[in-house]
């Protein structure tokens, strides 16, 4: 009894993972179909891998010495077989482990895309959270600086189609690794001269991957990181020849950018060109996208050398974005909304729903909560908030007479001329409808 009596609590969702309600859901469909065809102008296949990995993937992949790996990784012990899994963080290591898996480069190189949410346990905040979406592409199999600077012009394009601006490129170049070792080596000795100055991060990096020291987000830490030994001053002649080929495509395409000596990127597996794209609008998470050339990665999961470039969008930076610059879609109502009153009406317009769906007409039949028919007053009410076209209306009288109201909305509600109910003989209704809505959509284009 007591266990029947006590109150049954609300269960809330997982904090810092989101629920994307209705009201946002015609922005997303904006955000992907945008993307999508901007990813089809490039000639990019879609590829879906697993939400869940071996952990190892990730730990080799990305490297021991990263956020992601030390400390930011969902992982767990499958219960049935002891298996070491990860819901993964980024898919990057993924989309190679595929391509690898079932090699997929075997004629040739390929552009490849995803989308997905990602995992992260971090600090939850405006533009960081623990699930998140991201869309990517991967360059598999292309050694060039066109290549590099193609995938740019990808991000552009995107920010174009969108309507977004203010989002400015960063670039620079990691080398090769003997010359990150070369680097290494003074940027130990530098960092050694202020290690009492470091914070805990910074001193359990000295040694390990020292490189990260430099994009650190510690604000104690700027002006160490910024006076410290730069890797450009470091590369070699391949390296230097590649990163100014980037350059000169960028400039001639009229991309701005501004080399950051800084820019290092958290991940393990870069080499060359790095870059990410950085707008002011949204606080102190202001990275929307981020890539590089990680050539050594396919080799080092286990695949043949291949040369490889891509980045990560992270997607709610954007759709924010977007409603910060007030971008956001009008969201378009179905085409018809059907009220009715009465058994037999009731029973007619549900036929009738199906028969304008068979047309391809978008149709909202009126249900009431509780089984019980409404008046029509209530029900188009419903219709009107519904932002449909038209409502359709049958009563008993209609039935009888093989006839259907039609009543244009949008126009009323625009607070245009009122629009009169007229009666349509069923069998002429979708003639009618389509007919109707040509018309508007020819009054709209004036
Ligand atoms: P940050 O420095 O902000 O932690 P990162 O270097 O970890 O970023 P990447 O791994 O390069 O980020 O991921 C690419 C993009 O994905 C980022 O630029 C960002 O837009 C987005 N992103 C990364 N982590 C999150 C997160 N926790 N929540 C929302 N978006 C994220
Ligand atoms: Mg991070």
């Amino acid at each position: 009894m007591t266990e029947q009596k006590r109150k049954l609590e609300k269960l809330a969702g997982v904090k810092g993972m989101n629920d994307v309600l209705p009201q946002d859901a015609g922005l997303w469909d904006f955000f992907e179909s945008t993307v999508k065809s901007m990813l089809r102008a490039y000639g990019y296949q879609n590829i879906r891998t697993p939400i869940v990995e071996h952990t190892q993937l990730f730990t080799r992949g990305i490297g021991e010495v990263t956020d992601i790996v030390e400390k930011e990784m969902y992982s767990f012990v499958d219960s049935l077989n002891g298996e070491h899994l990860t819901l993964r963080p980024e898919s990057t290591a993924a989309v190679v482990r595929s391509s690898i898996e079932h090699n997929l480069l075997y004629d040739g190189p390929k552009r490849l895309w995803y989308i997905g949410p990602m995992f992260r346990h971090e600090r939850p905040q405006r533009g960081r959270y623990r699930q998140f979406h991201q869309v990517g592409v991967e360059a598999l199999g292309f050694a060039g600086p066109d290549t590099d600077a193609e995938i740019i012009l990808m991000c552009q394009r995107l920010w174009d189609d969108l309507g977004l601006t203010g989002i400015r490129l960063e670039i620079n170049s990691l080398g090769l690794a003997e010359e990150r070792a070369a680097h290494r080596v003074e940027l130990i000795a530098y960092l050694e001269k202020h290690v009492d100055a470091l914070d805990e991060d910074a001193k359990r990096r000295l040694y390990t991957n020292p490189l990260r020291v430099l994009d650190t987000k510690n604000p104690a830490l700027q002006e160490i990181a910024q006076n410290a030994p730069k890797l450009i001053d470091f590369l070699g002649d391949a390296s230097r020849a590649h990163f100014e080929g980037l350059q000169r495509l960028l400039k001639a395409n009229n991309i701005p950018f501004k080399i950051n000596p800084r820019l290092v990127r958290g991940l393990d597996y870069y080499n060359l060109t790095v870059f990410e794209w950085v707008t002011d609008k949204l606080g102190a998470q202001g990275t929307v996208a981020a890539g590089g050339r990680y050539d050594p990665l396919i080799e080092q999961l286990g695949g043949k050398p291949t040369a490889a470039c891509g980045w990560a969008m992270g997607v709610e930076r954007i759709l924010e974005l977007l409603k910060e610059e007030s971008l956001v879609p009008q969201e378009e109502g179905c085409d018809v909304y059907v009220v009715h009153q009465g058994e037999r009406a009731a029973e007619q317009a549900f036929i009738i729903a199906e028969r304008l769906r068979d047309t391809g007409l978008d149709v909202v039949l009126h249900c009431s909560a509780d089984g019980a028919s409404a008046s029509f007053k209530s029900q188009m009410k419903r219709a009107d908030a519904s932002g449909a076209a038209f409502a359709v209306i049958l009563g008993e009288d209609e039935v009888a007479g093989g006839t259907v109201g039609v009543k244009p909305l949008r126009e009323a509600a625009a607070g245009g001329e009122k629009s009169e109910q007229q009666t349509v003989p069923v069998e002429n209704l979708t003639e009618f409808l389509i007919n109707a809505m040509v018309a508007t959509a020819e009054d709209g284009d004036d």
